[in-house]
């Protein structure tokens, strides 16, 4: 029988796709390192996990309003409200299963067919499939490669149509690790204000921001309330916290979009599950505690950062990369080791994990063929072990198997 149009275009997400693959490769005994996976490797800070605990022996392990616990959802209001010292009105939060499902509660309820959806590339994975759920149509737009791809009006005017109604980004990005500064993210909401464009800023990474001035990357709530018009932020506890398997984000709109979402979610998942939304309950409550804990992990993906780069520049030298300013991701250019054979990044990508074992993401599957993504959120050992194996197999001009 004939599935619905709705999946028609479908794709597997390819960042769970190969960190999958590679993760059923070594089960089996094969040699891998794992640099796909888009997660921290840190456990959850034990005092978060010991909340959910006590909660599920407290017996909160019932339903919650779809839109989350209100004490969750003004505790996530208090945290911003207090990191950005501004009101932030607790109603226009919705905690959901993970950032993923906010940010498609917010494609899905704003999007629909005959609409065109920009989204800032490279991309994340997730951004065009949802958009094609919701049967509207994604327009990538890229910044200058120079300047880490990052957007401006200019840009955004290259490929405005009548039809325009979002545009969708992230913040430090996910894959480039570029991060948009203040001004260069208030041009872009002064330019979606300007043209009646909803902007669906991603923010998942901003804890993860390596600077000597600010311990997180410039935000939507930074930003005049005068430059900013239909907007939604989205945010949650998956990669600050190191708490991806929780499933926990939210969407911060306005009062009204979030009723809207949370009837989508009531109808579709209900509630994130309870004893995860106890642990974010405490990990957006105790505010100094919960700055400790990202702190000592920033320290670690900065260190990372670091070691990568500098590994690529003494061993790969003709691979350039973009230098990440956050989050945990080296994109670089693999377009010089394209041969017969391995012409595109997605073959390149399947060659190295055959070849010597290493798993990264083709550029395909975030809408550039000419790179490859690198998650450094590993040990500094199978990082150098990494880029040895790369250097003996594409850092050659001709290229031995290990
Ligand atoms: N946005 C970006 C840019 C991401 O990299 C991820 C990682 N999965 C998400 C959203 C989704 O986060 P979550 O795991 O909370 O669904
Ligand atoms: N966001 C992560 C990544 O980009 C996790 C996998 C996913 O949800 O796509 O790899």
């Amino acid at each position: 029988m004939e599935r619905s149009a709705n999946i028609a275009e479908l794709r597997p997400s390819a960042t769970i796709a190969v960190s999958t693959l590679a993760k059923k490769l070594k089960a089996e005994g094969r040699d891998i390192l794992n640099l796909s996976a888009g997660e921290p490797d840190f456990d959850t800070p034990a005092w978060i996990s010991e909340a959910a605990i006590q909660g599920i022996r407290d017996g909160r392990t019932r339903y919650t309003p779809a839109s989350g616990m209100p004490e969750l959802r003004k505790a996530i209001a208090g945290y911003l409200g207090g990191t950005f010292d501004r009101e932030i009105d607790w109603q226009g939060i919705v905690v959901s299963s993970g950032a993923k499902q906010s940010l498609f509660n917010a494609c899905f309820s704003l999007f629909g067919p005959g609409d065109e959806v920009l989204i800032g590339s490279p991309y994340w994975t997730s951004y065009p499939e949802m958009i094609t759920l919701a049967r509207a149509t994604s327009v990538p737009v890229a910044g200058d490669e120079a300047n880490g791809f990052r957007l401006t009006p200019a840009d955004l005017d290259r490929v405005r149509t009548e039809r325009t109604k979002g545009l969708v980004f992230s913040t430090p990005g996910n894959p480039t690790g570029s991060v948009y500064t203040r001004d260069e993210l208030q041009a872009v909401a002064e330019w979606c204000r300007d043209h009646g464009v909803w902007m669906l800023v991603d923010e998942i990474y901003r804890d993860i921001y390596f600077s000597d001035e600010t311990d997180r990357a410039a935000s939507l709530l930074d930003l005049p309330e005068s430059s900013v018009g239909d907007a939604v932020l989205i945010d949650g506890a998956s990669k600050s916290f190191a708490m991806t398997g929780w499933r926990i984000g939210f969407a911060l709109s306005s009062v009204d979009l979030a009723k809207n979402m949370t009837a989508l979610q009531s109808h579709v998942s209900s509630n994130a599950a309870t004893p995860s939304q106890m642990a974010a309950l405490a990990a957006y409550t105790d505010r100094e505690r919960t700055a400790a804990s990202v702190a000592e992990m920033r320290v670690a993906f900065r260190r990372r950062r670091d070691l990568v780069t500098r590994l690529f520049d003494e061993k790969l030298p003709d691979f350039p990369y973009l230098t990440p300013d956050g989050a945990f991701y080296l994109f670089f250019r693999v377009d010089s080791a394209f041969e017969p054979g391995r012409e595109t990044a997605q073959q390149l990508c399947s060659w190295l994990l055959e070849t010597c074992g290493v798993a990264v993401v083709p550029g395909e599957a975030f809408g550039d063929p000419r790179y490859v993504r690198l998650s450094y959120a590993t040990s500094d050992e199978v990082l150098e072990d990494a880029v040895d194996r790369l250097e003996r197999t594409i850092g050659r001009s001709h290229p031995t198997p290990v």
